[in-house]
């Protein structure tokens, strides 16, 4: 798989445990939605209540999930972790928030991505704290309420926008995570090499945060990576000589593209003169189905102004051009 996906591997799940940050003093970046957060936290402790229902939204590998498990840390109360697909049933929520103790916090991942009639279930659940159990069915079916200790809900997602409007306005709060700057992602470098034993010098920080497409996720994914080069070729400093040589190897080059990106950017450029040019052709000169061109590769490549999409097809920017060292061609005088 992809060393720059920004969705979690097996081995990330292992290793994340040890990485997350515990408190929000500790989280770095994202400095608004920690501020609000914060406020939020502070006030709920202060009345001695459940706070308001959070809704974080941003790409993965941000720290939603971090940042939940700060939020109950903070509370001083027990999380529970759950995700929007692994709910299909109403009856499986059911089950979940009825077994929540007073002031849990529940994680639901991929909240978009719950069934309609769970997501009916849980409107109730947040506004009223309450859930009606269907008994029977049928003409005969009943419903019978259900109270639920007050409980928080942290709901992530990769789109505020795609939640239905009703499920939205249920959320007190909302906090939009942003992609990570690069300063912010080398104290994460360093902030991770410290947690695992790693010697790394400030410009090899740098360099691996330069490669790590503004998410932290891969920061720390690279820089295990360049760890092992660095053991098992070096003395174990990492540098930024020693990073750069690792990542070449893994083909992620300076600004983050991997194999896949540089193949799609370099066809359209060497091939097609810089488009424009259909998805469908620009997929099938580099060898892929146009789906995989179109959901792995375009979304960092447009992000970065590397290729635009555009009606007439995909057309690469002056700063691709540049970015693969190579002189666009000159337009025909008139
Ligand atoms: P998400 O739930 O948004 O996909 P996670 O919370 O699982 O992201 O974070 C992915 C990894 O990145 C974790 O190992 C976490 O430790 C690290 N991480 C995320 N945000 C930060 C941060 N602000 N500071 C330090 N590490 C972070």
């Amino acid at each position: 798989d992809r060393l720059v996906t920004a969705s979690a591997d097996g081995e990330d799940q292992a290793v994340e445990a040890a990485l997350r940050p515990k408190l929000l003093e500790e989280f770095i970046g994202q400095e608004r939605v920690r501020e609000q957060l914060s406020l939020v936290l502070q006030a709920a402790r202060k009345r001695g209540a459940a706070p308001d229902h959070v809704l974080l939204s941003g790409p993965p590998g941000l720290g939603k999930t971090t940042l939940s498990m700060i939020i109950a840390a903070e509370l001083n109360a027990p999380i529970r972790i759950t995700s929007g697909p692994a709910i299909q049933h109403a009856g499986d929520l059911a089950a979940i928030l009825s077994s929540l103790t007073e002031g849990e916090v529940l994680f639901l991942d991929e909240i978009h991505r719950m069934s309609r009639p769970a997501e009916e279930m849980l409107y109730l659940a947040m506004e009223d704290f309450r859930v009606d159990v269907i008994v029977g069915k049928g003409p005969g079916a009943t419903a019978i309420p259900l109270e639920l200790p007050p409980f928080t809900l942290v709901g992530a997602t990769t789109r505020a926008g795609l939640l239905p409007p009703p499920l939205r306005d249920r959320f007190g709060f909302t906090g939009h995570m942003e992609f990570y700057a690069p300063a912010e992602l080398e104290r994460v470098v360093h902030r991770s090499a410290g947690l695992l034993d790693v010697e790394i010098d400030p410009a090899g920080a740098a360099e691996i945060a330069g490669r790590s497409r503004g998410t932290p996720r891969i920061a720390n994914r690279l820089l295990r990576r360049v760890r092992d080069f660095a053991q098992v070729r070096h003395d174990g400093l990492v540098t930024r000589e020693i990073a750069a040589r690792a990542l070449e190897v893994y083909e992620v080059d300076a600004r983050g593209l991997d194999r896949l990106d540089r193949a799609v950017l370099e066809a359209l450029l060497k091939l097609f003169g810089g488009g424009p040019v259909g998805l469908s052709t620009l997929a099938v000169a580099v060898g892929e189905e146009a789906e995989t061109v179109e959901e792995v590769a375009e979304p960092f490549l447009v992000r970065e102004g590397l290729l635009a999409r555009t009606p007439r097809g995909r057309v690469a920017t002056a700063a691709a051009w540049q970015h693969l060292g190579l002189t666009p061609p000159q337009p025909a005088r008139a």
